[in-house]
This record gives C-alpha cells, structure tokens and sequence, in this order.
C-alpha cells in the first residue's frame, strides 16, 4: 500500500478516442500526436496501443521522441518529427527511420543531399509559428519536388474557435499549398480541427489531445477520460471556527468545517493556481479545495462530502468526475498543460 498520488492510464480509452476522431474523417488517414511522451501519459505504452488498434502514422516534435519510439513500436508505422532537423543529425534520422518535417528554408537546405522521401513540407498558413511561408513554397517548389515530401502539412491557430474567421483563412491559403502538389498527401486538422467539418479533414488527420481526453467536442463526438488522477487522505481533522487553513491563511473557516488532507500537491502537477479553486471528488462528491496547494499536500473541506473519509480514502483528482477541461479551466489552464506538468513522482499505471 502507497500513498503516492497514483495515475492510471486507460489505454483502451485512448484507443476508443482514436477511433471516435477517426470516424469523422472517413476518407482521411488518422495519426496520433504522441509528443512530450504521449502528452504526459507515456509515448510507449500509448503508441503501442494504437499500434495495436490499427495507427500506422505518429508525430512527435524532437528527433529523440522519434528514436525511443522507434525502437518501441518497431518498424513499419511513420514517425514524422515536428521540430524537424539539425545540422549533424542527418544520420539519426535515417538510421531510426524518421520522417523529418522541414518547415525552414535552413531545413530545405539542410535535407536537400537526403533521399527522397523521407520528409514533410510545414506550411505557414497564419499562425506565424513554424512552417514556409506559401511564397517560398512557390519559388522553392521545383527544389522541393527533388525531395518528394510524403506530406505537405499546416496548423491552425484558432481551431477551438469554430467561429473565429482564421480558420477558413487558413484553410483557403493551405488548399493552395495543397493543390501544387496534388499527388502529395495534405494535412490540416489537429484535434479541434477534426470537428471543423469534412472540408477540414483533407487526407490525414493529426489529433493529440483529444486522444488524451482533452478538448470540448461537439455532442456527436464521445470522448471518454484517459487518465485517472487519484491522491490518497492522509488525515482528517474539524478545523474550528475563525481559524484558516493553509500557506497564508488565505482561507478562513466561518464555522467548524470537516477537512481532509491528501497526499498530491504542486509537485506532482496539481496547479497552485488551483487552489481555492480546484475540487476533489471522493465517491462521485465533489470537495472544494480549501487554501493554498502546497508541494505535496492540498486540503479538501469534506464537510458536505460522503461520510466514513478516512486515511487512505482515494481522491479522483481527474477522470470520469473530474473532468479535465473542467479541472484545467479551475486552474486557468488547458488540459495540455495539467496533462504534461503530471509529476514525475505520480506512479504511472497502464490498464
Ligand atoms: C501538437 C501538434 C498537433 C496536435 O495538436 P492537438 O491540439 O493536441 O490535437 C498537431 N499538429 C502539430 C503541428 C502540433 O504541433
């Protein structure tokens, strides 16, 4: 028995997931976005289940995501690297067998004595972050025809915006990109962008988070939780009336109320920006946070929770409950984040 806040991966969800967003493409070829070790989850144990499921294409953003996966998923699936190459790694990239997305004219230059056929063309179409603007695209489109890119590819800034007016900017400027070079596959969508609608789909698609549970999808859409984050109590104790609770007693106690302290803090990714805010569910019961989060600790008020907490009584910090996005937006983040900043002492568990 352990107190160490426990994370359990539900790899058949994810996999449920996957299968959910690919069904919205019909026509189009689904990967999966497996960077920042599967957002935070576990690369391996994730790619290995989508593998399992069918997945035959994977991002991630550096070349040595790409070489551990590799030697996990053996060879055969694609392994596109986001970032895309540095001098003096040429090698690695064939050696591992990886697909390097060029979105420089320093990476153009940089791939032009490699084989044909083992890159990605990134296409700027707004975000202003990573990608060839479409301008260079056209005067360097005989150069990079000599690479035979296996992808020509863009991303949207604002795709969880479906009403925001760039994401059909984009997708006009990236069907031009697309249409110079009509043998090569196209792709546009990240998760959002897969509920933008068929037009969005184009012949692959690239989810992340939504594959981890994460964004708000239309109703049609079922996703179903990827991670159970659970912390145990340690103590519980009646904190009396005109005291406060926690780091600088930002929280006074009215009356006497029932608290709980459990075993996960700031530490093990729980945001401090959180307190105050968050809750923590003990048997389907929400119980806000009351005070600070600390590095380890954080106290729930359980006066109105289910009775008979004791230490040891596990407390859903995310999963069918906690629901991520709600969790996240209590600690004015997003899932991704609270997904990658899990700590390293949370004991992973893949079911
Ligand atoms: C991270 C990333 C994705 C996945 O995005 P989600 O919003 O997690 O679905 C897709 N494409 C690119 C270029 C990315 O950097």
């Amino acid at each position: 028995m352990s107190f160490l806040p426990r994370a359990t991966v539900l790899t058949s969800n994810i996999v449920d997931n996957w299968r959910a967003l690919d069904a919205l493409h019909p026509g189009a070829t689904t990967a999966a976005v497996v960077k920042a070790d599967g957002y935070g989850l576990g690369a391996a144990q994730v790619a290995n289940a989508l593998k399992e499921a069918g997945c035959q294409t994977f991002f991630v953003a550096y070349l040595e995501e790409g070489t551990s996966l590799r030697k996990t998923i053996g060879r055969g699936p694609r392994i596109f690297v986001l970032n895309g190459p540095v001098r003096g790694q040429l090698t690695s990239y064939t050696t591992a067998g990886l697909t390097a997305v060029l979105s420089s004219e320093h990476h153009l230059k940089l791939w032009s004595k490699e084989r044909p056929g083992t890159c990605a063309i990134h296409a700027d179409t707004g975000m202003n972050r990573l990608g060839l603007p479409p301008s260079v695209i056209d005067t360097e489109a005989t150069a990079i025809r000599r690479l035979a890119p296996v992808l020509v590819m863009s991303h949207l800034a604002c795709a969880d915006d479906p009403k925001n007016p760039i994401n059909l900017a984009q997708r006009r400027a990236f069907e031009a990109v697309a249409d110079a070079f009509p043998d090569t596959p196209a792709s546009l969508a990240n998760s959002a962008g897969c509920y933008l609608g068929k037009n969005y789909g184009f012949d692959l698609t690239r989810p992340g988070i939504a594959l981890y549970g994460g964004t708000t999808p239309p109703p049609n859409v079922g996703l179903k939780p990827a991670i159970i984050l659970e912390s145990s109590v340690i103590s519980v104790f009646t904190g009396r009336k005109d005291t406060t609770v926690g780091y600088g007693a930002t929280h006074t106690l009215t009356e006497d109320r029932l608290l709980a302290t459990c075993a996960i803090g700031y530490a093990d990714g729980l945001p401090r920006s959180g307190s105050g805010r968050l809750g923590g569910w003990i048997e389907g019961v929400r119980c806000p946070v009351a005070g600070r989060i600390s590095m380890d600790l954080v106290t729930l008020d359980i006066t109105d929770g289910p009775a008979g907490v004791k230490p040891g009584t596990r407390v859903e910090f995310l999963g069918e409950h906690a629901q991520l996005e709600a969790q996240a937006e209590a600690c004015g983040t997003l899932g991704y984040e609270l997904l990658t900043g899990l700590g390293r002492r949370v004991q992973r568990q893949y079911r």
